[in-house]
């Protein structure tokens, strides 16, 4: 049972190795992380250029209604002061315009101004948030090419892997011991075997009664950790 025990022990060492290879190989997510990273900086930065590209409409529709008011107060004070004969209401309503202009002008001047150091302020974010942009979009190419090539080397190491496995496994003449082992590792999900380690389960840490370790120093049969049923061995093994 000793020789058989320790087969098992070696078996479970390459199970170990090949669960932890195919958890490695199911982690590599696509750089997920990085993707959503991307996908948030590119919405951003979308929104910033829209409205970059909205405040410079707004921008150039204001200084074309300032020439237009422009022109119109231009004409009024052409008209004004031309000498041409007028009416003393005449006078004094183009007087009203004018003024009324020149109000409107000093109120869409300051606009203008307030539009003109948005569009700028706006032009600058939406010109380093393309470049971060562009920056993780790099990233995300990098960390996909590099997990293509972690998932191939993984998926070579599993191969050599496997006929290591099959010949550990034939090792063990004991099929019920295999049958054991086998359904204990699906309850564990990880070890079913644990050496005895200071008179402790080397899998839960449980002390073991000195029976069973005197028992498994005998090696006449299986023995189980009472307190989480993996099959028990010697340190040594
Ligand atoms: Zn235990």
């Amino acid at each position: 049972m000793k020789q058989q025990l320790k087969a098992l022990f070696e078996l479970q060492k390459l199970d170990l190795e090949i669960t932890r290879i195919n958890s490695a190989i199911a982690s590599l997510d696509g750089a997920l992380a990085l993707r959503k990273q991307h996908a948030a900086a590119k919405k951003r930065s979308d929104a910033t250029h829209q409205s970059f590209i909205d405040t410079e409409i707004q921008l150039k529709d204001r200084e074309l209604e300032l020439k237009t008011i422009d022109a119109k107060r231009a004409d009024s004070e052409k008209k004004l002061y031309s000498g041409a004969i007028m009416s003393a209401k005449e006078v004094s309503g183009l007087e009203h315009q004018i003024s009324h202009l020149k109000n409107q002008q000093n109120e869409l001047d300051e606009l203008v101004l307030g539009l003109y150091e948005s569009v700028e302020s706006l032009r600058e974010q939406s010109k380093s948030e393309q470049i971060r942009v562009e920056e993780l979009e790099q990233q995300v190419r990098e960390a996909i090419a590099k997990e293509a090539i972690e998932k191939k080397r993984l998926q070579r190491e599993l191969q050599q892997l496997a006929p290591q496995r099959e010949s550990a496994a034939a090792e063990i003449r004991d099929k019920h011991l295999l049958t054991r082992y086998e359904s204990i590792r699906k309850k564990t999900g990880g070890a079913a075997v644990a050496r005895i380690m200071e008179h402790k389960c080397e899998g839960c840490h449980v002390a073991v009664t000195a029976f069973t370790i005197r028992n498994v120093f005998e090696g006449s049969g299986i023995e189980y950790c009472e307190n989480c049923g993996r099959i028990l061995v010697l340190e040594t093994e």
